[in-house]
């Protein structure tokens, strides 16, 4: 099984935070990536660099008037007078807004969501990386691979179609269902990430070909709060097909296998071609965002309960943030989620 991965990822790091009202380092820090990628070889996994794909990609997921603000809009930002070197507007539109804003100031309010999203010189290069490692493993799995990790950083799920947010800018596991489409009628994204999946959830959520479901912390009490409900179910042709399975916070192991029982249920009733696994590992006891109370060994039952749905898989990371443990709970998910294949 390969672990994809560039270097390139590492570039972007914002250097502000809000954290109840207070200006902190960015929890998302490229540290993380070093402490992954060391449990991502601990588990014998073999790297591979990301292959690069045509942009074209992202469309199926991102509008293009998104993906050039990304590209472009921190040039612009930086003409503004006194502009900090990370693009993080002052207004965003409260309700749904009738027209684009040519200024920059706008498109930044329009683009960006919360505080977890900023925009810095390198964020364009490093995004587009990181979907271009889940475009690979998406690939490796299309043309046979049983499964491949996809070492995204920065994550992508808090990502919607034309928002950045919670750390995430490019929607990693959407971009790799949409490619998997390609090959499978039908494809299932399943997220355990602490937070709800709201950017993924919101890309599919008129949509019958991709079941999204997400099991996570319960939103009336924890980030992103508006979203990830269970009476969030899809809309349109997508009713029925976006299962939210909230639980309560610091829940622990008992409590996320049930969820996930349920989801697996799902999945199989739904008869989907492949799985993209949106894996956070911030549900871990350890994990400073402090949503979970899963331990080691809850994680490596879940990738049991994974593995054996017998699907290719495309595993994506997700959350999961600087504990000492954090290396060692993603080679324990991976080395069981290999030996039950
Ligand atoms: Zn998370």
């Amino acid at each position: 099984m390969k672990v994809v991965f560039s270097e390139i990822q590492n570039e972007h790091a914002p250097t502000r935070y809000l954290r109840h009202g207070a200006l902190v380092d960015y929890p998302e820090s490229p540290e993380r990536v070093r402490r992954l990628m060391a449990g991502a070889l601990k588990a014998e996994l073999e790297p591979k660099a990301p292959d690069l794909f045509e942009a074209s990609h992202f469309e199926g997921v991102h509008p293009r008037r998104y993906l050039d603000f990304l590209e472009n809009g921190h040039a612009e930002w930086m003409k503004l007078p006194g502009a900090f070197p990370e693009i993080m507007p002052s207004i965003r539109p409260v309700e749904a807004p009738s027209a684009y804003p040519s200024h920059i100031l706008g498109r930044a309010g329009w683009h960006i969501m919360d505080f977890a999203g900023a925009v810095t010189a390198q964020t364009w290069r490093t995004v587009s990386m990181s979907a271009m490692s889940a475009l690979t493993a998406a690939e490796l799995v299309s043309s046979g691979a049983d499964a491949a990790y996809a070492l995204c950083r920065p994550p992508g799920h808090h990502a919607y179609g034309e928002r950045s947010g919670g750390f995430c800018y490019l929607n990693n596991s959407a971009i790799a269902a949409q490619y998997l489409r390609r090959g499978h009628e039908r494809v299932a994204i399943l997220d355990i990430d602490v937070h709800h999946g709201n950017g993924t959830q919101s890309i599919f959520y008129d949509r019958a070909d991709v079941l999204t479901l997400s099991v996570h912390a319960d939103p009336a009490a924890y980030y992103p709060f508006f979203y990830g409900y269970a009476e969030q179910q899809g809309d349109a042709a997508g009713e029925g097909f976006n299962l939210n399975l909230p639980v309560p916070v610091k829940s622990g192991d008992k409590v996320w296998i049930e969820a996930l029982e349920r989801a697996a249920k799902r999945i199989a009733d739904f008869k989907p071609g492949a799985l993209v696994l949106a894996l956070g590992l911030d549900a871990h006891e350890a994990d400073p965002l402090n949503g979970g109370a899963v331990t080691t060994e809850g994680f490596m039952q879940m990738a049991r309960m994974i593995a054996a749905l017998g699907l290719p898989t495309v595993l994506i990371q997700e959350g999961g943030y600087l504990t000492p443990m954090l290396g060692d709970n993603l080679a324990a998910f991976l080395t069981a989620f290999r030996r039950a294949r």
